[in-house]
């Protein structure tokens, strides 16, 4: 079978924004313009396509991401019939809201360019900068989309210069307004140096004319800036350029696509979404400077038999490999894994071999989602994102692939939990049913974990803020019609040591007939950050958050109770010394022992190990660590001076102030425990007018008083 879409003609985006500034509303319009769609649903209607879950439904807010397939011929090239010009475009849907950071890192691995909307009013907002931190960590180009320019307040000018200081000064504006807040109309395109207007119902008909007299100078002189920065980018187009030739329209676009794919440039694009105006621009953007699968480089991943590494280019004849990037339950088909295939093709009804676990799966059909329907396909291709039906043992971040040529592509990593709370079924059928539904949530969401207390036997959930954990409560109630009573948030504490020590530890127990012995020396100390280009000697088991040396010689302990040894240290870490929290960032070096040729086993040693972990954890200068939260608080200026003073009062570190249109902004590290119920305190100390945003940033010391208050608590 061959395949049914030119590779090239492929673009696989996502549309990433700060909640509230108009993703939804943006993606709806694509969908309607690409003709999947005859509807227009509003998002305070509740009536999304993107946003099928209820209860996102209701918040207004896109949790998921799913990935859905449409087409696009560009604007001026409509002639319908001529299928030749079409793109076909994958958009991956991303979340807006900052408890959902993970599903925008995820679906960073495996979208080739992305949207990025700005609200015209607030310009860059803190989302907006995870946001392009994230995309620039896995070098994803970029083009943006200032909207809502129609909005009292709007300002193109005011956005623009957000993102070139926060964000990039690799930005650079393709077009200028024509009119803002109530007199936007449309824009001028600087390449061409034409106006655009927007009319029919849904702006679906573009109209091309000439630059309007007042903004004809403005136009000019942005042009020149932005031919400039083209030629910049292209040595022989800079030496005309510099002689008096412009480059041909065509020489621009070809030196710019090359510039954004390169993340040299970020083109800046602007419009309205909710009146229709500018939209179609930005995804004939998409096909000119966004790439294809044919212009990324090479996947590279490891050979899981030999470790060596490996590569696949884009294309239907090497191997297949794909990566799962996706567990999502669709109302109508039932368990969907989406993935996206890096080389080759698979068809439904064959089998595949996921090289993360080792096993083989059948894949029985494969969806592609589109606006209003679910299409069934018989095979997919390099390149392509599709849903599979059926899978069992894949989970998100599972690398498919031909068994005969396997690779594991590198892993997604997502950050670790950070709130958690206690959960308690209301009834026994509750507790069964409890359990299947956490099962299947954490394998859709990998930030969002499931635990048991091993003391009081109860379940405790965690995730990555309150919200996130509400979500998948009510979730569980409505999908999986359990009822269970929800314990209070707690921070996710951790241990750790500063210092470092040596201990001992001696397990011998001689009763009678068969005794115990097992002996230990273990010097602890902080382990450094992990370097994953660093090899690892054979001797030597590192983790993220554990390190392992062994450093016996001449067998003072036999080779089989190593292991009884580590485990029993991975042990005490997991239960840890102050407060019950699991340490983290531990390096233990075990240099000496002995044994017993009768007595020692591996329980022995067990016990030894833990023994002496414990003794040198509390040697070490042991210490808890919180989490600290990155605070954006947005509100009028009279509320200023009563906001930073309560947020002083909340161990609270002000990093800075500015002025946003009529608002002040605070930005400030606060630790995640003074935040509970922050968003009631602030709308109730500024009349409702304040919000705010919060994202995890990084884990510290707690001090002194607050530690002893911590332990406590937990004895
Ligand atoms: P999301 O949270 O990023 O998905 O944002 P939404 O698309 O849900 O939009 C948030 C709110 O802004 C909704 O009330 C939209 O109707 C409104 N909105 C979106 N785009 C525009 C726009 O271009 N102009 C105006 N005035 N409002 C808009």
């Amino acid at each position: 079978m061959n395949r049914d879409y030119p590779l090239e003609k492929v673009r696989n985006f996502g549309i990433i924004a700060h909640i509230d500034a108009g993703k939804t509303t943006t993606s709806e319009r694509v969908l309607f313009y690409t003709g999947s769609q005859h509807k227009i649903g509003e998002v305070h209607e509740g009536d999304t396509t993107t946003d099928w879950m209820e209860q996102e439904r209701e918040r207004g807010i896109t949790i998921t991401s799913a990935a859905i397939t449409c087409f696009w011929t560009k604007t001026g090239e409509k002639d319908k019939k001529d299928t030749a010009k079409k793109f076909r475009f994958n958009i991956i849907d991303t979340p807006g809201h900052i408890d959902f950071t993970a599903e925008v890192k995820r679906s960073m691995r495996v979208l080739d360019g992305a949207i990025v909307v700005f609200d015209g009013v607030a310009g860059v907002e803190p989302q907006s900068e995870t946001n392009w931190r994230y995309a620039d960590e896995a070098k994803v180009p970029r083009v943006c989309f200032i909207n809502k320019l129609d909005r009292t307040g709007a300002s193109f000018e005011s956005s623009y210069a957000s993102i070139l200081n926060r964000l990039s000064p690799k930005a650079i504006r393709m077009q200028i307004p024509i009119g803002e807040e109530g007199a936007h109309e449309g824009s001028v395109d600087l390449l061409t140096m034409k106006a655009y207007t927007f009319t029919g119902n849904m702006g679906e008909e573009v109209l091309e004319g000439e630059i309007p007299a007042n903004l004809l100078e403005d136009a000019k002189k942005y042009r020149a800036e932005l031919i400039e920065r083209i030629v910049e980018q292209d040595d022989a187009a800079m030496g005309a350029y510099l002689e008096g030739k412009e480059p041909s329209l065509d020489e621009l676009k070809a030196i710019l696509r090359k510039a954004v794919m390169a993340n040299e440039i970020f083109p800046v694009y602007t419009g309205s979404a909710l009146k229709n105006k500018g939209v179609q621009l930005v995804l004939d953007a998409v096909v000119d400077y966004l790439p294809s699968p044919l212009d990324l480089k090479p996947v590279t991943g490891t050979n899981p038999k030999t470790g060596e590494p490996v590569e696949r280019h884009a294309s239907d004849d090497e191997p297949f490999c794909a990566l799962a990037f996706k567990l999502q339950t669709d109302p109508f088909v039932g368990a969907l894994t989406f993935f996206r295939v890096y080389s080759g093709t698979l068809a439904a009804g064959s089998y595949v071999y996921n090289s993360t676990t080792g096993t083989k799966e059948r894949i029985s059909r494969i969806v592609r989602l589109q606006a209003d329907k679910r299409e069934e396909v018989a095979q997919v291709f390099t390149g392509e994102i599709a849903a599979a039906v059926g899978l069992k043992d894949t989970k998100t971040s599972h690398t498919l692939c031909d068994e005969e040529n396997p690779i594991m592509l590198e892993e997604i990593k997502f950050p670790e939990p950070v709130v958690s709370l206690r959960i308690e079924p209301k009834t026994k059928v509750d507790q069964e049913k409890m359990g299947i539904a956490l099962r299947k949530l954490s394998d859709e969401d990998p930030t969002f974990r499931i635990k048991t207390d091993e003391e009081t036997n109860e379940t405790i959930i965690s995730g990555m803020g309150e919200l996130h954990l509400e979500i998948l409560v009510d979730r569980m109630k409505r999908e999986f019609n359990v009822v269970a009573d929800v314990g209070k948030p707690q921070v996710a504490y951790r241990e750790t040591i500063l210092g470092s020590s040596e201990a001992e530890g001696k397990y011998i127990k001689q009763t009678g007939g068969r005794g115990q012995y097992g002996h230990v020396k273990i010097r602890m100390k902080k382990m450094e950050p992990v370097d994953p280009d660093k090899k690892v000697s054979k001797n030597i088991v590192r983790e993220d958050h554990f390190e392992f040396i062994n450093n016996i010689k001449g067998g003072v302990i036999p080779q089989e109770f190593i292991s009884p040894v580590e485990k029993g240290l991975r042990e005490a870490m997991a239960r840890g010394y102050l407060a019950g929290f699991p340490m983290v960032d531990i390096s233990v070096d075990l240099y000496d022992g002995s044994y017993h040729d009768v007595d020692s086993s591996e329980i022995a040693f067990k016990i030894a190990a833990s023994m002496a972990f414990k003794e040198a954890a509390q040697k070490a200068k042991p210490v808890i660590l919180e989490p600290i939260m990155r605070v954006e608080v947005i509100v009028p200026d009279q509320f200023m001076g009563d906001i930073t003073g309560n947020l002083s009062g909340k161990r609270a570190q002000i990093e800075g102030m500015e002025e946003r249109g009529m608002n002040k902004v605070v930005h400030a590290k606060v630790p995640l425990s003074e935040m509970f119920g922050y968003t009631t305190t602030l709308r109730s100390m500024t009349e409702g007018r304040g919000s705010m945003t919060m994202e995890f940033d990084h884990y510290d010391t707690v001090p002194t008083n607050v530690a002893a208050d911590i332990i406590a608590s937990r004895k």
